[in-house]
């Protein structure tokens, strides 16, 4: 948990953000009771709801987030126009503002002053507080998105946000509740309660997936991977490895992890609808995961007792030690393939054999650094 957050000075309120949310949370609240109790929900009304959901959700994951915040992959300018559609809906601001703050914030994340919804600053502050207030932390500076500035798309939504938006969050799930003849039942469900819902599933994502959950990869943040909120934010809640491996276009980045936004990625990718996925590279991924381990190793062997330990105690760090030592010894002959392959890149005197051959090393150093991983996470547990 981020200590205690610094008491924050009196930002001039935003309004129009503050009744918003107010407005439509206290309509959730209020009004899904009431019409559920009095005329119920049609299975319509919540297939619509649901078709909704996740179509926001998705447009945020795939689109705001890993498309044109982190540059993941590339997409067909038809799903870049979904993404656009549904991510307006959601209601978290145009492209250009959502993605500049995300900049922002994983260059400078946790920094009370520079990060936009640092974290330290708190629960309320990272989750929703710092949308209501005029802080200085949250200022528009659109300088680190000349990228995506020079999308036409992307001006116009930026021009057009709010009848958009609001135009969106009206008309479509007015035209569902035309079309399946239950126009108020579907404003509730499918218009206020998917909003409120996606919304704070998205704010979960600074707030919670930075305070709750393990650090397997880095510990210089407070990034947390977690996979119960990996379930609700379509993969999100990996957010330890994302923080450390921002480029890449998965989260969970094992096969098993729920991180149905990479699924969805890699799929169209079979459609010709998205391309040029990053993934980083697995010797890198090993090096993370390896480093916070002797990390711990350490910080779990300098908590027990010096003199007079236990013969078993000093078997541990003994094993520690080695184990460390031939971590080294891998990475310093990981950088001694690479160089090699470089070097005879360079020449332009490669044999067919040759790059085989250096990439069977690569790969057998992978399967020493897995093997190792292995052993280390056996360690870590006699260690506890
Ligand atoms: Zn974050
Ligand atoms: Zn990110």
């Amino acid at each position: 948990m981020p200590e205690t957050p610094r008491s924050e000075p009196q930002a001039p309120l935003i309004w129009s953000n503050a009744l918003m949310f107010a407005l439509t949370a206290a309509a959730a609240l209020v009004l899904v009771p009431w019409y559920g109790l009095t005329h119920g929900f049609s299975g319509a009304d919540w297939g619509v709801f649901v078709f909704f959901l996740v179509a926001n959700g998705m447009a945020i994951t795939a689109g705001y987030h890993r498309l044109w915040a982190h540059r993941a992959y590339e997409a067909h300018w038809s799903l870049r126009a979904l993404y656009l559609l549904f991510g307006t809906m959601a209601l978290q601001n145009s492209v250009f503002a959502w993605c500049s703050g995300h900049r922002t914030h994983h260059l400078h994340v946790d920094d009370e002053d520079r990060d936009p919804y640092s974290a330290r600053r708190g629960f309320w502050f990272s989750h929703i507080g710092w949308m209501l207030r005029e802080y200085p932390s949250g200022r528009e500076d659109f300088s680190n998105i000349p990228d995506l500035r020079k999308d036409r798309l992307l001006a116009f939504q930026h021009r057009y946000y709010v009848p958009l938006a609001v135009g969106l969050n009206f008309g479509l799930p007015l035209a569902a509740g035309l079309l399946f003849h239950d126009v108020l039942g579907m404003l509730i469900l499918a218009g206020v309660l998917r909003l409120v819902w996606s919304h704070h599933v998205t704010f979960f994502i600074n707030s919670l997936a930075h305070m709750w959950g393990s650090r397997p990869y880095t510990e210089d943040n407070t990034a947390r991977d977690n996979p119960v909120l990996a379930v609700i934010t379509y993969g999100e809640g990996y957010h330890n490895f994302h923080h450390i491996f921002a480029h890449d276009y998965r989260n969970g980045v094992r096969w098993w992890q729920w991180d149905p936004t990479k699924w969805l990625i890699a799929s169209l990718q079979v459609l010709g609808l998205t391309r040029r996925l990053k993934r980083t590279p697995v010797f890198q991924i090993q090096r993370a995961l390896l480093a916070m381990q002797f990390r711990r190793a350490q910080a779990r062997l300098a908590r027990l007792p010096a003199s007079g330990a236990a013969a078993h105690i000093e078997s541990l760090r003994a094993r520690v030690a080695h184990e460390y030592e031939s971590f080294l010894a891998a990475l310093a002959e990981w950088a001694r393939v690479k160089e090699q392959r470089l070097a005879e890149k360079k020449r332009a005197v490669l044999e067919q054999w040759e790059p085989a051959r250096l990439q069977r090393s690569l790969r057998e150093i992978e399967r020493r650094l897995s093997r190792q991983l292995r052993r280390m996470r056996v360690l870590q547990a006699q260690l506890a």
